[in-house]
């Protein structure tokens, strides 16, 4: 097989494919404002980034309605899960609800942590009065742990009853919600929790610039927390000065460009229909998605799927759930969306 499949496959062997629908990456590149300003950043790499990071704060704060000491930014949002996952296992069990994504849960475990959760809801998604009736209920919580759009599953939680959630649950245990997905949707079904935030309350929300803005390998992020949990989480992080001057003025860049960020997500809402209708005309029954990836179940192996999808030059990835296999597809353009019909259907028959 030309295509190897990525599963145990180490990074400097990444096999070349046709369409990469793996890792949640946006396939649009990076914004022309974004390039130019990390153009510009180059010949200040002689400087630290002082400014800058009070720039973007400023900027962060301003949109979101907090203070700019209600921020700390990251090299990716990964750093902001990592650090939480030490500092609040140590501290008692995290809540949270599976499928989601694991990366901040495993490294708890890593840590001896103790993870609890509720059952998702019927749908797959996070079952908010299971949740609160938990959370509110088991002594020794260190915190809740919210993906909001959820991955691998792509659904969302009703914004009014995630504020609720928050008020009823954050005086008693921390709420740590995980944003990494929220540009895929419109400002206006935003959930703006920034606002709970200035309120005093314990709720922590890490967002990412790997996803709308297509910083991945840059590496960008934040956590809007009180300042009392930002002392805490911030010794575990690699520290603000991980973020380079040059990611950072792309991002400052990135950030005002609003229509780029507009671009990328209708691209990625016209490629998903495209997807979701596709895979409805063949049987499949995709889970409703509000974020740059699809979830469904398949009728073959996990293993054997992916490793012919690979084989197609296609890069997925699969989930058992419930003992049943699923494939979580990216989305791409819709050029590579088109690529990734042809091949499944070559695939299943
Ligand atoms: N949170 C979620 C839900 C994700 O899916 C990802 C990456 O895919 C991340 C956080 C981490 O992203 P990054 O470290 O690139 O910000």
């Amino acid at each position: 097989n030309e295509f190897v499949a990525l599963t145990n496959t180490p990074p400097d062997t990444m096999p070349a494919l046709k369409a990469r629908l793996f890792a949640n990456e946006n396939p649009y590149g990076i914004s022309t404002s974004a390039k130019e300003a990390i153009n510009k950043a180059t010949a200040l790499g002689n400087r630290y980034a002082w400014m800058e990071f009070a720039q973007l704060k400023k900027m962060i704060a301003d949109a979101e309605g907090v203070s700019p000491k209600n921020i700390l930014i990251t090299p990716g949002s990964s750093d902001v899960l990592m650090a939480a996952a030490v500092n609040f296992s140590q501290k008692g069990a995290i809540l949270t609800s599976r499928p989601t994504y694991d990366d901040l849960l495993e490294r708890a475990t890593k840590q001896n942590g103790q993870i609890l959760t509720v059952p998702a809801t019927t749908g797959l998604g996070y079952d908010l009065a299971a949740l609160k009736a938990k959370a509110l209920s088991t002594p020794g919580l260190s915190m809740v742990y919210i993906v909001n759009p959820n991955n691998p599953t792509g659904t969302i939680v009703s914004p009014a009853e995630l504020a609720q959630f928050c008020r009823d649950v954050a005086p008693k245990v921390p709420v740590f919600i995980d944003e990494a997905y929220i540009d895929f949707l419109e400002p206006a079904d935003r959930p703006m929790l920034g606002k709970l935030v200035a309120e005093g309350l314990d709720v922590m929300l890490a967002r990412t610039f790997s996803k709308i803005h297509g910083f991945a390998g840059l590496r960008l992020g934040y956590v809007m927390a009180q300042p009392k949990s930002i002392t805490q989480i911030k010794p575990f992080t690699n520290g603000e000065f991980a973020v380079g001057i040059t990611t950072l003025m792309g991002g400052i860049a990135s950030y005002q460009d609003q229509a780029w960020q507009t671009y990328c997500r209708t691209e990625n809402a016209k490629a998903r229909d495209y997807t979701m209708k596709e895979l409805k005309a063949i049987g499949y029954e995709p889970i409703p998605s509000y974020a740059n990836f699809i979830l469904f179940p398949i009728k073959m192996k996990t293993q054997a799927f992916e490793n012919q999808m690979y084989g197609q030059g296609v890069g997925i990835q699969t989930r058992e759930i419930d003992r049943q296999p699923y494939c979580r597809v990216s989305i791409g353009t819709m050029d590579e969306m088109k690529i990734f019909m042809d091949a499944f259907k070559k695939v299943v028959g």
